[in-house]
Formats: C-alpha cells, structure tokens, sequence
C-alpha cells in the first residue's frame, strides 16, 4: 500500500509543531502529527478560564530569546506584546513580609539591609565588580572582605537554599554544589527576570500562536490520540497502523515510555498547579512571587500581569507545588532530574532510539533536557536543515 505520510510527529507542543511546519512548508512532506491531550500547544497550552481569565494550564510560560532566526520565524504566526517579567522574592519579616526582585539584584540590597548597610555593601561590590556585572556567591564567598562573603550567605538562605529543596525534593547537602556556586547577585537595577533581547507575549496567546503554525494543507494533527494506538516498534522497524512505515518519524514524548520503560522510568519532578479566582483587579505586586523561605508552595504566579489582559474586577493566581514524578495516570513529567545516573539510564534509551532508521528523537522530553521554548524551537529548526539537506 502507498504510504499517505512522508512524516510522522509524535507530540503537537514546540518541538513536534514547528517541525512539522518545516517539513510541511520547506519539504513538501505530507506530515501526520499524533498527540495525545486533547489540544495541541505542549505544556505551552493556554485557555480561557471560567472567569475568562487567559490561564497557562501547565505553568507560566514567558517567550524570550536572544535568537533573531526563532523570532522572526515565530513572528510569522502571531503577533506579539511587549512584555518584560519580573520576579520578586516573597520572605517573612518580623511581624510582616518583604519582597525583592530576584535574582538578587541592588535594589534587593537596599531592601533587605538598613540605608546605611545597603550603601556600604553596593560601594564593596561595585568597587570589587564592576556595575552591571552578575557575579556568583561563589566569588563573593571566596573575597577577601567578610561582609561580602556574610552576603553570599544571605543570598543563599534567602533566595536559593530552601526554594530548591522544595523545587527538587533535596536536601541542602544534595543539591549540587556546582548549581549552589552560579545563583548570581546583578550589580544593577535592572529588575527584569531576562535580559534577552526579544521578549513578550503572543498578542492572543499561546494556543492561537499553534494552531496558526499547524495550519498547513500537509499537515493533519489528531488530537486525543496515543502514539502507542498507532505507531509501534518491531526491533527497528516502525510500524503505523500496523504496516511498515520507512518515513521520517520525530518522537517528542518520553524515551523512557516509547520502549515501555523496560530499563527502568527516568527520574522527573511533576508539579501540582491550585488555581485560584478573586474578585480584584490584581491579586500581588508582580507576574510571579516567589516564596523562597517559607510555605508549601514554590510560587505564585497571576496570569494578567504576564498577559496584559483588560478585565477588570477579577483575576486568576496559579500557585506550585512541587514532587516526585511517580508516573501515575494524569500526572506530567515537567523537569528532568539530572545526574550521572539519569544521564546514563537514558543514553541506553536513546541507543534504542538511534537503531531506528530515520527515528529522531526532539524535545525536552525525547532528549531528556531542560529546554527553554526558543531553544526547542532552534533544536527543531535545526533537525529540519539537517532533514532537507
Ligand atoms: C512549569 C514550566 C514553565 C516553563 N516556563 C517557560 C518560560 O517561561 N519560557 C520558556 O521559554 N520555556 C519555559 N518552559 C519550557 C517549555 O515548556 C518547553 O521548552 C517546551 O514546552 C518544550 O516543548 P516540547 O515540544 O519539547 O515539549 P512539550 O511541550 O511537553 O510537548 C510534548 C507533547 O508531546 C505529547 N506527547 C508525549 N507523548 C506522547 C505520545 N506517546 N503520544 C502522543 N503525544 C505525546 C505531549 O502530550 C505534549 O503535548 C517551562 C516549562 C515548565 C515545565
């Protein structure tokens, strides 16, 4: 039988649609997307709540980027808003509570320390730096001057140590030293989260920013569908619907999962999302608060300030939790829990992988990697140049 699809996607999030675009576009290819929720997006889906507040359904997604090629290329699908987050740390205080920018920056320091400390502390730093440097606490751990390195150890209680271990499950002598060694202090008022070049929001959202990128007459998406339903492996050969397919196949879902976890599942950390409506305007000061000391929650984040959304009198907040992935029916594996162990439980997944003629394996989780959207974006970009060659 002639196959109908030169391609086959497993996966409609930023991996799955932007290479699924290519191949369509640039190739010619007719392309078959599989995905199994029931919208396409990833993790990057968003919606309109039952207040009509624009939610981001599996976590708060911010474009930036310091790649013109992933710009201009997204540009093509939606229309942007200017938007440049900022993040604050939300700690207890006394009787009350304080909040400062992070990562910690100068006006973090005049927060959190009286005028006259803060005043001397900036003129150490600047003096030792540079204005408009980050520095690590490991440098400053490391200076000669003991209220510099007394510093580090504020940054670190405050900002780092506990809102880790509630992200990773860790204790303080688990987490790696070597991630405890880059949290940065920014020797500047520049209060925002990124400093990228292009940032912002898509002008209608995510989901509109998908749907624009799969509307192409060669590409057919099915929502709702598992690639297990369709797409099965006998020792290297690909079926779909149960007939040999010699076409390209790019899988965007857990390795660990397209070979039935047989070597054992892949650490990750899930997360629990409480959304929660109020009959304000805004609910806090900023995008997102971080509570970087105390509460079970990592943070808040409320989705207006990120969207820019007019409506007044009503707003939506997300709170996080945090755990262990355990791979139970309904939860997503959000982060790879990275270590020399994880790493080679999964090069023998992707050895599997690489067996398969014409199987590439994309995406944060195919490649079991912490990818920014503009970085999966490039990746795909990428794989589809090297595919059309
Ligand atoms: C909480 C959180 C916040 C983030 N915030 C930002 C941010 O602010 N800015 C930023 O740039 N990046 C952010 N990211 C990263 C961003 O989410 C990823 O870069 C992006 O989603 C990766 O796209 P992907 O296609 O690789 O994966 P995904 O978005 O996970 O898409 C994979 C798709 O494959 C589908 N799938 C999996 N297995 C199968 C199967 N067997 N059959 C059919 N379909 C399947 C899944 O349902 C999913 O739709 C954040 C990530 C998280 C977890």
């Amino acid at each position: 039988m002639e196959q109908r699809y030169d391609c086959l996607i497993v996966g409609a999030g930023m991996a799955g649609a932007v290479a699924a675009r290519e191949l369509a576009e640039q190739g010619g290819q007719k392309v078959l997307v599989l995905e199994r929720r029931n919208h396409v997006g990833g993790n990057m889906y968003d919606r309109f709540d039952e207040r009509g507040v624009l939610i981001h359904q599996y976590g708060p997604h911010i474009f930036h980027t310091n790649s013109k090629r992933v710009f201009d290329y997204l540009s093509r699908f939606t229309r942007w808003r200017l938007y440049e987050h900022q993040v604050v740390a939300n700690i207890p205080d006394g009787e009350g509570r304080l909040e400062y920018p992070v990562p910690f920056n100068l006006v973090s320091l005049r927060t959190a320390f009286p005028p006259e400390q803060a005043e001397k502390l900036e003129e150490k730093l600047v003096a030792a730096y540079g204005r408009e440097k980050k520095v690590t606490i490991l440098q400053l751990r490391q200076a000669p001057d003991p209220e510099l390195a007394a510093l580090a150890d504020y940054v670190y209680d405050h900002v780092f140590v506990r809102y880790t271990m509630k992200q990773w499950g860790q204790t303080p002598e688990e987490i790696d030293p070597a991630t405890t060694a880059r949290v940065p202090v920014f020797l500047s008022e520049d209060c925002r989260y990124f400093q990228d070049e292009y940032q912002g929001m898509p002008l209608e959202g995510y989901t509109p920013l998908f749907l624009s990128l799969l509307d192409h007459p060669n590409i057919t998406v099915e929502l709702n569908t598992d690639a297990g339903q369709r797409l099965r492996l006998e020792g290297e050969q690909v079926l779909l619907d149960g007939e040999a397919f010699s076409g390209t196949v790019i899988y965007t879902g857990a390795a660990d999962e397209l070979f039935a976890c047989r070597y054992g599942r892949l650490p990750y950390r899930t997360l629990d999302f409480a959304f929660e409506s109020y009959p304000v305007d805004f609910w806090q000061s900023h995008g997102t608060v971080n509570y970087t000391v105390d509460r079970d929650y990592t943070r808040i984040t409320e989705f207006k300030y990120l969207t820019g959304q007019d409506l007044p009198g009503t707003t939506t907040i997300m709170k996080e939790y945090s755990r262990a992935y355990t791979g139970a029916a309904g939860e997503v594996p959000y982060y790879a829990v990275i270590n020399g162990e994880s790493n080679a439980l999964y090069a023998r997944y992707k050895a599997l992988a690489d067996r398969i003629p014409n199987f590439h394996l994309l995406g944060r989780l195919a490649e079991y990697k912490y990818y920014n959207m503009d970085a999966i974006a490039a990746r795909a970009l990428e794989l589809c140049d090297s595919l059309l060659k």
